[in-house]
């Protein structure tokens, strides 16, 4: 529609009016572009009406806003509806304002469409003025917020967050006519908001503090809360109720008034102290009597008084933490006494102990055994390092035992020499010592126990017996050496007797068999010395063949050939024989027991030899006897011989001795009497070869019986 378009006089009465209006009018035809503006548009864009009709107007919109207004202005077009917009136009002097427009459908007398109209308001002063307000407002906002901010100190961060929002909201606010009534709104949705943020909060801190309180429930320490100076306690968990032992309904009452024991214990004035100065209480195996169930028992606790402060710093009580440590205090103290009856123990033993701590070895701890064996007053040596205290000890390998037992290993040693200085004499000592580390119930070595015990007496003793000992070993050896020289000799008289007398058997036989011829012959010659001559030379060689024979069966015997070749015979018989060879020789009576027949499987030579022994030494060992008297008899499965005389007799101690090779008794009677100390030799070898038994019984002065027993068969 071109500018000069011509009028109804609705239109002429509009331009009036459009022209005196105060605010910016523009028309619109049906082809939506401008048709008409009033001299207050151009007064305000400073343009030429060309420029702006149709869309011209469009161009002085700030591109920002153009999109936005082309699409509500197009849109209200087409559906033909009222609208109202705000957008920035660009003024005279180059800047960009804020107007508000209002457009409304225009219709014809007849009703039918013809475009719009509209005004258009500078609004940009009045935002100005309302951007003032809202700088008011929002710094009324912000003491707000500041207020709920010192309500709620830990959503500080929170509420700039909220703030900045809110700006953000302003600056909303700024852009539209009713902004006060928006940023009212908005700023009832943030009270909202904060509202239900502090809801939240509240909640939080209802739910922290449920937590926290649940934590002070569960907690397996003691926990208690007391409030005000008079103690009173509002907060309590099981486990301190459970140290009080005074059941669970505490809360309300003043510690005081719970535990009335503790009243001269200082722990009221302690918990005082901490109310009026702030100042924590914190005590160590602290021993606290509680009353439990009337009785008062002692406990240990780890115990702290903190104060409580409030939000304005006011200590408003005093809360109780504590863990009882009873027992650790126990375990302590009984460690104490264990390492006191270790002291006493070691004080009182009845070796010499010491314990020497540190690498440095220092005397920590010594009996008086262990004092008495160093030898020198007790304040020398005492907790001094053992070899500055004992220097004397030094360089006897001392150092380096003691360095590896420090490290762990321990030594034992039996009678070492150590040289001490003891009461100024230097002086040899023998020692049996144990040296073991000494170590805590960690098995970290603190140190040495070292026991020692002095064996100077009995090394010195042993010694001298030992010297002893080797002396009689050298005469031991001295006496086995003449032994053997003479059991040599023995052997070369053996060797010797053994030649001599089967060397002397030949002739012997030959003047036997002479002598004998001779007797036979001059038995009754006239001259009775010669008759008798020869009844005795025969007499004295049977002796001698005797002698002769037991020579030859004992060295017979030595040479192990003395054969014993058994036959049965009687011996009673021989018993006879044997008595009436002998009773020729001898004044004595011989009496035999009548007795039977006993037959003997044995060799009969040899028993005869042990009969004619017998009765022969009872003969020579009883001159002045009357009577010899021999029996025989069967005992059991044995028979049983004896000779009985009454002569000289032997002692006790001589009797076992009897029958050893050679031995004789010597003594004023028989020094007299011959003989070499073999028959009885003999005469046990023979009975023992047949497995028979030979003893004799005697008493001195009084005579004597010997007696043999041969198995039967
Ligand atoms: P011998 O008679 O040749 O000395 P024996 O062996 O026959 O040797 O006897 C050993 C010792 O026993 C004798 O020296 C003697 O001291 C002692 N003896 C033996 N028989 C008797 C006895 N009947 N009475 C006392 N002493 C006897």
């Amino acid at each position: 529609m071109a500018p000069d378009q011509e009028f109804t006089p609705d239109d002429h009465q509009y331009r009036k009016l459009a022209e005196a209006a105060p605010a910016m009018i523009w028309v619109a035809g049906i082809d939506k572009q401008f048709e008409y503006l009033n001299s207050c548009w151009f007064r305000f864009t400073g343009r030429l009406q060309n420029e702006e009709l149709g869309f011209g107007w469009t161009n002085g919109i700030h591109p920002d806003d153009l999109n936005r207004c082309l699409s509500i202005y197009n849109s209200s077009f087409d559906s033909r509806k009222e609208f109202k917009m705000e957008f920035r136009l660009k003024h005279n002097d180059d800047t960009y304002r804020w107007l508000v427009t209002h457009g409304v459908p225009k219709y014809g007398n007849s009703g039918k469409f013809e475009g719009y109209i509209g005004s258009c308001m500078d609004v940009e002063e009045l935002l100005e003025t309302e951007r003032v307000r809202k700088e008011f407002i929002k710094a009324e906002l912000l003491e707000r917020e500041q207020a709920l901010n010192e309500e709620l100190a830990a959503t500080n961060e929170e509420l700039a967050a909220i703030n900045e929002e809110q700006a953000a909201t302003n600056e909303e606010f700024l852009a539209i006519n009713d902004e006060l009534q928006t940023s009212r709104e908005n700023l009832a949705a943030l009270n909202n908001e904060l509202e239900e943020r502090i809801r939240m909060r509240t909640a939080d801190l209802i739910e922290s503090e449920h937590r926290i309180s649940s934590m002070v429930a569960s907690a397996p320490f003691p926990i208690g809360v007391y409030e005000g100076k008079e103690m009173r306690i509002v907060l309590a968990n099981q486990s301190i109720m459970d140290v009080w032992g005074k059941g669970n309904n505490v809360i309300g009452k003043t510690y005081s008034e719970l535990l009335p024991e503790l009243i001269n214990t200082g722990i009221y004035q302690q918990l005082d102290t901490v109310f009026t100065t702030g100042i924590p209480f914190h005590a160590t195996h602290q021993r606290v009597d509680i009353e439990i169930n009337g009785k008062l028992l002692p406990f240990y606790f780890n115990y702290s008084f903190t104060p409580l402060h409030d939000s304005s710093g006011q200590i408003y009580g005093v809360m109780n933490t504590a863990a009882e440590v009873t027992d650790l205090v126990t375990a302590m103290q009984q460690v104490e006494a264990n390492e006191e009856n270790l002291h006493n123990m070691i004080l009182q033993a009845p070796v010499a102990i010491c314990i020497l701590l540190g690498p440095d070895h220092i005397i920590t701890l010594a009996n008086q055994l262990m004092v008495d064996l160093w030898g020198k007053p007790v304040q020398e040596v005492m907790d001094r390092p053992v070899f500055e205290a004992l220097p004397d000890a030094r360089g006897q390998g001392l150092e380096q035992l003691m360095k590896d037992v420090y490290a762990g290993k321990s030594f034992k040693a039996s009678e070492m020499p150590v040289t001490l200085l003891r009461n100024g004499k230097e002086e040899v000592v023998y020692q049996n010592f144990v040296y073991e580390p000494y170590k805590d119930s960690n098995g970290n070595i603190l140190g040495i126990i070292a026991i020692t015990i002095d064996v100077t007496e009995q090394v010195l003793a042993r010694k001298k017996i030992e010297h002893s000992e080797a002396e009689l070993l050298l005469i031991k050896a001295k006496l086995e050496d003449e032994l053997e020289a003479g059991r040599r000799l023995q052997r070369q008289k053996d060797d010797f007797i053994g030649i001599a007398s089967h060397e002397l058997k030949t002739p012997l036989t030959s003047i036997t068999a002479i002598v004998q011829l001779l007797n036979r012959k001059l038995k009754d010659h006239e001259d009775p010395f010669i008759a008798g001559a020869m009844g005795k030379a025969n007499v004295q060689v049977q002796k001698m063949i005797g002698l002769i024979n037991g020579f030859l069966n004992v060295s017979r015997l030595e040479s192990g050939k003395l054969l014993i070749e058994k036959q049965l015979f009687d011996i009673k018989d021989l018993i006879i024989e044997n008595i009436d060879d002998i009773k020729v020789t001898t004044a004595q009576l011989i009496r035999m027991k009548t007795f039977n027949s006993i037959e003997v499987f044995a060799d009969r030579e040899k028993i005869g030899i042990v009969i004619s022994n017998f009765l022969s030494n009872a003969v020579k060992y009883a001159p002045m006897g009357k009577h010899i008297d021999v029996n025989c008899s069967k005992i059991g499965n044995f028979v049983q011989v004896s000779v009985k005389d009454e002569g000289m007799g032997v002692k006790q101690e001589d009797l076992e001795k009897l029958f050893d090779r050679y031995y004789r008794v010597e003594n004023s009677k028989t020094k007299d009497i011959s003989g070499f100390g073999i028959g009885l030799y003999l005469s046990s070898e023979i009975i023992n070869h047949h497995g028979g038994k030979i003893w004799a019984e005697s008493k001195l002065d009084q005579g004597s019986t010997f007696y043999f027993t041969l198995p039967i068969n």
